[in-house]
């Protein structure tokens, strides 16, 4: 049934709500429609006694019913819905290769550059003073476009973390912006207004400022610099060959730890360019149906897993990202094999650390990932707004995910740091 039809129907039930309240029934019938897959005649029937407050309890102890008692009223976000401002997500597999390469006139004659014109021979190239404005309007076309730039500004960062969430003592350089695969959580679907793949040239200049820096610690020996905030580190590796830049300066410098964050299996600039103790490579990794059902164009855990052991045979040491940790019918068997196939596979004191987080969005991303994924299931959990704004699972459920996977965790990899990514310092300190 479409959101239309949708409202009519529960406006044919209760004909004299006002019209934001028509609109959270909607929401709330659609949500269990969805996750149920059931009709809307199944989940709000006729009856004499309806009305809107009976309806809306009776709807949220249905949506919710691990939390509705708990939870407070306006922890439940229902806006109106909207699937259709959005296009859908285009899932057709495809090889990156952009239409279009548009290079800044002041690295027209960089190494990137060059190696973007023998990459893609069939792109139109078009040179820019950094001002045209680029990209397409749909989100699931930005690798049409390519822009190989200079970077002024954004070098180098603290994590920003999330507003009022336990630090790790992370940096970050920015060596890109955009990603060829298609998670459905991603937050660059809310977040990336230009719709292309944006690469920085000037690498050398990034690597100046981090020699010039004074970083924290946080929990950690060393401190720790990566990459991968608004991409893959190594999605694009083969093109940027950032790797083989990154790793000699931090074979020169030992005092600070680099971790490469990435799903892909674009390790070639690694091997080549040697091991390095204090460079990490780390894989986010997740339950199966997770990786692949809902990380579109990804490579299967399995060949995350056998490419990490390469990068470990080469020298690096390893990390992983249990990130994000999604929560349905049977999640903890499933995560308990992945995390028994990474016992399997992998050199257990290789690796130095292991991160774990749980699903959380902004209200926007929500209506991103619901449009664009309308047969998701990530979306079918009990999120509700949280300390900072975002939406989250209850404490009593992230509770219950930590509970299970640290102690699981740090049993089978004794050696590794394992900690809470963007948690409540509350939370944390239980762990
Ligand atoms: S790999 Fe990371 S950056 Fe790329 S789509 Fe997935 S979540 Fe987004």
């Amino acid at each position: 049934m479409k959101e239309t039809e949708l409202e009519q129907y529960v406006c044919s039930l209760l004909p004299r709500v006002g019209i934001n309240k028509l609109r959270e029934l909607t929401r709330l019938v659609y949500e269990i429609c969805k996750r149920e897959r059931v009709a809307a005649s199944q989940v709000l029937q006729p009856s004499e006694n309806l009305t809107f407050e009976s309806a809306k309890k009776a709807l949220l102890q249905r949506r919710y019913p691990i939390n509705f008692k708990t939870a407070s009223k306006n922890q439940f976000y229902l806006p109106k819905l909207d699937l259709t401002s959005v296009a859908p997500a285009d899932l057709t597999p495809r090889p990156f290769s952009p239409k279009t390469v548009y290079i800044e006139q002041s690295v027209r004659h960089s190494a990137l550059a060059q190696r973007a014109r023998e990459f893609f021979p069939h792109a139109t190239f078009r040179e820019t003073d950094g001002k045209t404005q680029v990209g397409s309007h749909d989100f699931s076309q930005r690798t049409e476009t390519l822009l190989i730039h200079r970077e002024k500004y954004d070098f180098l960062k603290p994590c920003p973390c999330s507003c009022g969430s336990a630090g790790c003592g992370y940096n970050l350089i920015n060596l890109g912006f955009g990603c060829r695969f298609e998670c459905e959580y991603c937050f660059l679907q809310q977040y990336q207004n230009l719709h292309a793949v944006l690469l920085p040239a000037n690498v050398d200049e990034f690597l100046a400022k981090i020699e010039q820096g004074v970083f924290r610690k946080g929990p950690f020996a060393r401190p720790r610099i990566g990459s991968g905030e608004f991409t893959d580190s190594l999605v694009f590796d083969d093109l940027t060959q950032y790797s083989r830049q990154i790793v000699p300066f931090f074979q020169k410098h030992p005092q600070w730890d680099f971790e490469f964050k990435t799903k892909s299996v674009n390790i070639g600039g690694l091997l080549q360019a040697g091991g390095c103790e204090n460079v990490v490579v780390s894989w986010s990794v997740n339950a199966q149906k997770i990786t692949d059902q809902v990380e579109h164009f990804t490579p299967p855990l399995s060949q995350r897993l056998q490419a990490a052991c390469e990068v470990a045979k080469a020298g690096y040491r390893l990390g992983f990202h249990f990130d994000p940790v999604i929560i349905y019918d049977g999640y903890q068997n499933d995560y308990a094999r992945t995390i028994e196939e990474m016992a399997d596979t992998l050199p257990k004191d290789k690796i130095a650390w292991i991160s774990v987080g749980t699903l959380r969005f902004s209200r926007e991303l929500k209506k991103q990932i619901e449009s664009r994924f309308q047969t998701n299931f990530i979306l079918d959990g009990e999120f509700l707004l949280d300390f900072d704004g975002k939406m989250r699972y209850s404490e009593q459920q992230r509770l219950e995910v930590y509970r299970f996977l640290l102690p699981l965790l740090r049993k089978t990899f004794p050696k590794a740091v394992v900690y809470l990514c963007m948690e409540d310092p509350q939370i944390v300190r239980q762990f």
